[in-house]
């Protein structure tokens, strides 16, 4: 989901494979990595699963007729 990338002063970046957004660059420690994607919230997937949440309710409405 995420690449990581090692700058040569030895610093992270790391980028979302969804959206394609550096969610963080320079980050000294792979805890803070973690820490960081896991704050990432990504408008990629938010959008996907609105669009499953609509064609299930639309599912589920064209049932009812
Ligand atoms: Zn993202």
């Amino acid at each position: 989901m995420y690449s990581r990338t090692q700058n040569e002063n030895g610093s992270y970046n790391t980028r979302c494979l969804y959206c394609f957004m550096t969610i963080a660059s320079s980050i000294e420690t792979e805890k803070e990595l973690d820490r960081a994607e896991a704050r990432h919230l990504c408008p990629e997937k938010v959008l996907s699963q609105l669009l499953a949440q609509r064609i299930a309710a639309e599912a589920h409405a064209a049932h009812r007729n």
